[in-house]
């Protein structure tokens, strides 16, 4: 029996088991090197190379938890894949694909035999051995089969384990075996609902007449005709369930037991969406090479570029409807689930009880609960971020990638794949299309649908012959230079004026800024020392709430310094700004105006970024300050200013990407603006305006950008013109650690020809130190897949050999540089 286990060592394992009968996809319980391992059954021929063991050696399988399949064959495979090509162990990708919460439990409780409770009944316990606490111990599992800590607990004083033992060589009494379901429960709520039919008047002049508690919590209930939760009825008042018990004793209410989603269904139950609209002339056109593919099961691949706005969503919600249609069901990704409650909203009101939310906020027994409806088909649609992938959906019938670009979709530990590559992955074991969707697709899929490998789909339109916003680039450089002596101001006269215009036609105004905290950093105009975090060294952030400065990477704190500790200078000023520092100056400049913030900080208190994003929605803020929450997906009317506050912030991080990711973002951003009837305008600022990347945001460029970019990735043999592998060595050491990579570099060069992989470093990472441990970084780089993967494999066996004390990890396909 093949079983893959969640341990870090590339192969499958063997075990013996007697029953031979089809149990792919179960879970089991087996011994491995001194402890006890839940593990997958996998097919026998998952993995060529991992020669079996020999048939006598074999430990046994102890348990099997399972009745029927907890993963499916197909998953199986796909994960299987997907380990290999990025040198993932397989056992612990398997383990993704694992139904959330713990593994059913098997329970040993001691139990009466037959003879034990004739001899009980009997009363023949009188003498010798069953005399004493063996009566005790007879009489409480009497009542039922109990564990023997339960025993040990109901009979102190009672010898019980010892006991146990003659009572056991007597026949009195056995040990069973009861399996026990998993310990992630779905949760319920208690819903109580009056009898139907019921005359509440006459009830309440007659049988209720003195009982006037019961006759008004009774007209309270009856005022909810699909039920009220108990907690909501009691609402703290500690006489309610007694009252209400009273009523379900007079059969006048009921109470149902209910399964509870309150996290994901509170916020969306106040969305509603119109009925499926008429599409335009181009949507339908890029609706019906999907619907063929749907009808056909065809594993096509389409790339759905389509302008902010251009009404990709519609797109998708029909699609979905053809997959439902034929009887099958679909999975739709969104980068993060707590930014794209609109989308889901969207599905839920097209599809209602069809779709099922997975998210990281769910407890274990919510999302098992989702889980199982998936699974039962009781729920057609998966809505989720790259975890939803791993739902167990066997009538896969569309998948849907949204906003296909976002690095989010990188998983960045453990198994590091990339959504996109798993989803095309499934897609295709289920014969099924799949939709990649953006206004701004990443290079990668905009150049494989160049190649042909997707096909392209295009909306280049706005719904409604909206127009794209008019897009204007102000140059700070300049702007500072016309007003030097001036109040050190974030915000640029243009856009002040904007925001004014805006103010005075009644629109709304979201002021975007990339970076959370009072101001990027503290840096001293004496000496320009910034102040960097030891144990990062990255620079710290101030936040004025607390006074003090903050490490973005270990999130550790310092106190403000009282003088620059570069030169001593006790006037350490602020430099660069933050979303605090810009909300201060926006309250001070525009104090009419109704303002919110919406930043990771806000974001952490409870519901304040579904009251940003419904302030903005109804229209009852006029301002708002965010970091790239608000970037993202949105949909709302009302916003007819979007100020980029300073667009150069991601442009001069250490990542190839830099680019890419500006000109994604910054048209993102800008495509908030005017999505209704009235017009929509950006000011970006900007100490950089010639930059390649943000010309085209001007012109909603997306091909002048995608030709100068792919320019310089051609140049520098960067993806898509080539393959990378990222190697980060650390250790505490920073010896140890630069040796250790030198180790890997050597295995790298010593597996592939020169000319064929090309090595940079080891050098320091541009994060060089994080969690006081010192990293390395080395990048291998290859024209093609097939050259790197020798290298790769030379470098994971060699990183098996280093000390404890160093740890090495490979990315292969790195998203994210730092
Ligand atoms: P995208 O996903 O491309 O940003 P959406 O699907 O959100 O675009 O569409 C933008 C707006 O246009 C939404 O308010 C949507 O309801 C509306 N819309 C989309 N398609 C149509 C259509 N065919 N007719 C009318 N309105 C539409
Ligand atoms: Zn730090």
């Amino acid at each position: 029996m093949r079983v893959a286990l969640p341990v870090p060592v590339d192969r499958l394992f063997d075990y013996a088991l007697d029953d031979d009968g089809p149990l792919v996809g179960r879970r089991v319980r087996v011994a491995f090197g001194g402890q006890k391992l839940v593990g997958l059954i996998v097919p026998e021929d998952l993995r060529t190379g991992d020669e079996p063991a020999l048939a006598r050696s074999l430990s046994p399988v102890e348990e099997v938890l399972d009745e029927e399949p907890a993963v499916s064959e197909q998953l199986i495979r796909v994960l299987a894949d997907e380990a290999s090509a990025i040198f993932c162990p397989i056992g612990l990708a398997i383990a993704h694909g694992l139904p959330p919460g713990s593994a059913p439990r098997m329970a040993r409780p001691w139990a009466l035999t037959t003879r034990g409770e004739r001899a009980l009944a009997q009363g023949a316990l009188g003498a010798g051995a069953l005399g004493g606490d063996a009566r005790p111990i007879l009489t409480r599992l009497a009542e039922g089969p109990a564990t023997l800590p339960a025993l040990v607990r109901a009979l102190p004083g009672v010898a019980v384990a010892r006991r146990l033992e003659s009572l056991v060589r007597d026949d009195l009494v056995e040990r069973r075996s009861e399996r026990k379901p998993a310990r992630a429960r779905v949760p319920t709520v208690r819903i109580a609902r009056a009898l139907p039919g019921l005359d509440l008047e006459q009830i309440a002049s007659t049988l209720l007449v003195r009982a006037t508690a019961q006759a008004s919590l009774l007209r309270r209930i009856a005022a909810h005709p699909g039920g009220i939760s108990t907690t909501a009825l009691a609402h703290g008042d500690p006489q309610v369930p007694a009252t209400l018990r009273a009523l379900v004793r007079r059969q006048l209410a009921l109470i149902e037991i209910r399964p509870s989603f309150a996290a994901t269904e509170a916020f969306l139950a106040s969305d509603k969406e119109g009925e499926r609209v008429d599409l335009t002339e181009d949507q339908q056109q890029a609706l019906e090479p999907i619907r063929d593919a749907i009808k056909r099961q065809l594993p096509a691949r389409f790339l759905l570029h389509g302008v902010t706005g251009s009404g990709k969503t519609e797109v998708y919600l029909q699609a979905i409807a053809e997959a439902l249609a034929a009887g099958r069901q679909a999975l739709v990704l969104v980068p993060e689930i707590t930014l794209t409650h609109q989308i889901v909203a969207r599905l839920r009101g097209r599809f209602g009880d069809e779709v099922a939310v997975l998210h990281s906020g769910l407890k274990p027994g919510e999302r098992l609960a989702q889980w199982e409806r998936l699974r039962s088909r009781q729920t057609a649609i998966a809505v989720g971020a790259r975890s939803a992938l791993f739902a167990p959906l066997e009538a896969l019938g569309l998948v849907v990638i949204d906003e296909e670009h976002d690095g989010a979709y990188k998983n960045e530990e453990g198994f590091r794949y990339h959504a996109r590559d798993l989803a095309e992955r499934r897609a295709a074991q289920a014969s099924c299309p799949l939709v990649l969707g953006s206004a701004t697709p990443s290079l990668e899929s905009r150049y494989r649908a160049e190649q042909g490998e997707l096909r392209r789909l295009s909306l280049p339109r706005r719904v409604g012959g909206r127009p794209l916003p008019a897009v204007e680039i102000v140059d700070l450089a300049k702007e500072k230079a016309k007003n030097p002596r001036g109040r050190k101001l974030i915000l640029s006269r243009p856009l002040r004026s904007a925001i004014h215009e805006t103010l005075a036609a009644g629109g709304q105004t979201i002021l975007f800024l990339n970076r959370r905290g009072f101001s990027t950093r503290i840096f001293c105009f004496q000496c320009g020392h910034a102040e960097r975090c030891h144990d990062c060294d990255v620079a710290l952030v101030f936040h004025a709430s607390e006074h003090a400065l903050r490490c973005h990477y270990c999130g550790g704190t310092r106190a403000v310094p009282e003088v620059c500790s570069g030169c001593g200078d006790p006037e350490t000023s602020l430099l660069g700004v933050g979303t605090e520092r810009l909300e201060e100056e926006v309250r001070a400049l525009f104090p009419g105006a109704r303002t919110l913030r919406l930043d990771r900080d806000t974001s952490a208190r409870r519901g304040h970024t579904e009251k940003v994003l419904r302030a903005l929605r109804d229209e009852e803020v006029e301002i708002v300050i965010g970091t790239q929450m608000v970037a993202k997906g949105h949909d709302f009317p009302g916003v007819q200013l979007v100020g980029v506050v300073a667009a150069d912030l991601g442009l001069h991080l250490p990542d190839f990407r830099a680019a890419e990711r500006t000109f994604q973002l910054l048209t993102q951003v800008a495509g908030r603006a005017g999505r209704s009837t009235r017009p929509g305008r950006v000011v970006v600022q900007t100490f950089v305006p010639d930059h390649y990347a943000l010309i085209p945001v001007a012109t909603h460029d997306f091909e002048t950008f995608y030709r100068a970019e792919l320019g310089h990735r051609r140049a520098l043999g960067y993806p898509p013109f080539g393959e990378l592998a990222r190697i980060v060595v650390s250790a505490e050491e920073e010896r140890e650690a630069l040796a250790a990579a030198e180790l890997l570099a050597t295995a790298a060069r010593n597996a592939t020809p020169a000319h064929k992989v090309e090595i940079l470093g080891p050098a320091p990472a541009p994060i060089a130190r994080l969690r006081r441990r010192f990293r390395f970084m080395l990048l291998l780089k290859s024209a093609d897949a097939a050259s790197l993967r020798p290298a790769c494999e030379a470098v994971v066996e060699a990183s098996r050999k280093l000390p404890r004390t160093v740890q090495a990890g490979l990315d292969a396909r790195p998203v994210h540089m730092l």
